[in-house]
């Protein structure tokens, strides 16, 4: 589901149609996560402002994980709190984390499968073609386009870039993110003929930011694979 800018008004929309306990945010996620939270946690999922939960804005039963890989530990904390009564009303799970270790997708799958009622999780910073179908599968997707996705469709990034770049994980995580966007936005805007070569590179991109965040190569060796494929689409 597609989000403009009214992030109220679609919320109410949304809750007022029944619900969901598990939610995957794309795109611009900040203050998206934050209004579902307070959705979640309202008694009549309004956010009412008129309740106890609202009122207080008690976030005793929110439980937020944001580094940036999920682990199995993590994930069985996640799995173990999700199983316990809640201290009030609802209890909100957020994952803000880029990378799910493919263990922690099982352990969140099972989770996910049988969750208690009033157990809520909200996923929002891995993308989705980095989780396992199952998985996807449980997750309503709200996703918020990103104002300046149309800067990043012309986005340059060669070989000789790589070579100026530090060995500096930040910049190199940056130019992934600013890939993903360029490359989401192709696959949007390409004709479905000459969609092909822009799917093989986002398989590309999504190896390399596994392996860019189970740090199993260097970044640099990342960016150059990438250049390289991006040139071969560009040209
Ligand atoms: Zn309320």
């Amino acid at each position: 589901m597609i989000i403009g800018k009214d992030v109220g008004g679609f919320l109410k929309n949304f809750f007022s149609n029944g619900a969901s306990q598990a939610f995957l945010l794309e795109g611009e996620t900040d203050e998206l996560e934050d209004l579902l939270m307070r959705y979640l946690l309202c008694e009549t999922k309004s956010f009412c402002k008129k309740c106890y939960s609202c009122e207080s804005e008690s976030l005793l039963d929110v439980r937020r994980y944001e580094d940036d890989t999920l682990k199995i530990e993590d994930a069985r904390e996640v799995q173990w709190n999700a199983g316990q009564t809640s201290l009030m009303g609802a209890k909100v799970f957020i994952l803000k984390n880029k990378h799910i270790a493919p263990d922690a997708q099982a352990t969140l799958l099972k989770t996910l499968e049988e969750p208690h009622p009033g157990t809520y999780f909200i996923l929002s910073s891995v993308p989705q073609a980095a989780l396992s179908r199952p998985l996807l599968s449980r997750l309503t997707i709200f996703k918020r386009l990103a104002e300046e996705a149309e800067k990043v469709s012309g986005f340059k990034f060669s070989l000789a870039d790589v070579q100026g770049l530090k060995q500096e994980r930040g910049e190199a995580e940056e130019i992934l993110n600013k890939l993903e966007v360029w490359a989401e936005d192709k696959i949007r805007n390409t004709p479905p003929e000459r969609l092909e070569p822009y799917a093989v590179f986002v398989e590309d991109l999504y190896e390399a930011r596994r392996r860019f965040f189970e740090k199993t190569y260097p970044p640099k060796m990342l960016l150059e694979h990438l250049a390289i494929s991006k040139y071969y689409i560009d040209s």
